[in-house]
């Protein structure tokens, strides 16, 4: 009688106090941030990580980093619109939307992407990362590490590519390394295998800035597409000693680089104001006469996300997380002005 009373207790206790709790739950990586730890549980974008934030209050580290003795709650997945899109055509076409893409640039890690919706269809993108090949760009030395820019911009450009082609953007990667994917770690290894598309990058800065541009417009010529946009990211401001928000800097002249610039902006400031609350964005919409600026035919901006030497700055490019986060926000800032120009 009591092993009944036992044996029936137990039953009562598994099925009251666990089924409804069992969110799933997992310890972060070594040296995972939340986005990292986001994907590798397959929830990629802006509405799991303010998900995550809402259920693991409480649960970070310092500057929102993963405290490798917590098991955080992997938020459930969504029946976001784009899912619902996915499982419609999946119904309809089974091998259209299920297949997963492949792009070797993106490293062993990466390589590998979903489509996660089509709101970027029809649009056409230049993504080029600063200096490159034999020139590093600024250079910072943080923890006896010496940090060089080019690497940086590669890795966020990376980032962003990712991202615009899981929204079915076309998007051509205009510096390239095949040597570095996307990287997580926060000291990232200095190269100079960079190329332009293939070819190598002469050290002449005339030279350098001329063969990016003409391939863009080179590739700008075959493409059909009506909505073109070329973007150059760097992080290098020279003449702000304090801390600094992101420069958009636009076409003079040009209204579609000046509408991008200002989406760029608008995004980010929204952002910010979600992320670190309270803290204001003074990022800053400019033109300014850039080589790259001047001879690029489709409409471009010039960014420059961070002071390589600024302390404060470093903490937004060293961390993978934060890298992440920085192309989130650009390529939620295309989708922005890709749906305004329509
Ligand atoms: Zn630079």
């Amino acid at each position: 009688m009591y092993r009944l009373i036992l044996f029936i207790s137990v039953i009562l206790l598994q099925s009251v106090g666990f089924p409804a709790y069992s969110r799933e739950q997992d310890f972060p990586r070594k040296g995972e941030g939340i986005y990292a730890f986001l994907r590798r549980h397959n929830r990629e974008g802006e509405a799991y990580y303010a998900e995550f934030m809402r259920l693991n209050k409480g649960m970070l580290g310092e500057d929102k980093t993963l405290r490798k003795d917590v098991k955080y709650t992997i938020p459930p997945e969504m029946n976001t619109p784009a899912t619902k899109d996915r499982e419609r055509v999946s119904a309809g076409n089974r091998s259209i939307n299920r297949k997963v893409m492949r792009e070797p640039l993106f490293g062993k890690d990466y390589e590998y992407y979903n489509i996660l919706d089509n709101s970027l269809a029809g649009a056409d993108f230049y993504l080029v990362s600063g200096h490159g090949g034999p020139d590093c760009g600024a250079i910072a030395n943080v923890d006896r590490h010496q940090l060089h820019e080019d690497e940086y911009a590669y890795d966020i450009i990376l980032r962003l590519a990712r991202n615009l082609l899981q929204h079915g953007a076309t998007v051509h990667i205009i510096i390239q390394d095949r040597k570095d994917g996307i990287r997580d770690g926060l000291y990232l290894n200095n190269s100079k295998t960079e190329t332009c598309m293939g070819k190598e990058i002469p050290l002449n800065q005339k030279k350098r800035l001329k063969q990016r541009t003409d391939r863009i417009n080179k590739l700008r010529v075959r493409s059909r597409s009506h909505y073109q946009r070329a973007i150059f990211v760097h992080l290098d401001s020279r003449s702000h000693k304090q801390q600094l928000d992101v420069f958009f800097y636009y076409q003079n002249g040009v209204r579609a680089s000046l509408n991008l610039a200002e989406n760029m902006r608008k995004t980010f400031s929204a952002k910010y104001e979600e992320h670190q609350p309270g803290r204001g964005f003074s990022g800053t919409v400019t033109t300014r006469s850039l080589a790259v600026l001047n001879n690029t035919v489709p409409a471009s901006i010039f960014v420059e996300l961070a002071n390589m030497q600024n302390i404060n700055d470093q903490k937004r490019y060293i961390r993978a997380d934060n890298r992440q986060a920085l192309a989130n926000w650009l390529a939620l800032g295309f989708m922005r002005d890709y749906k305004d120009s329509k």
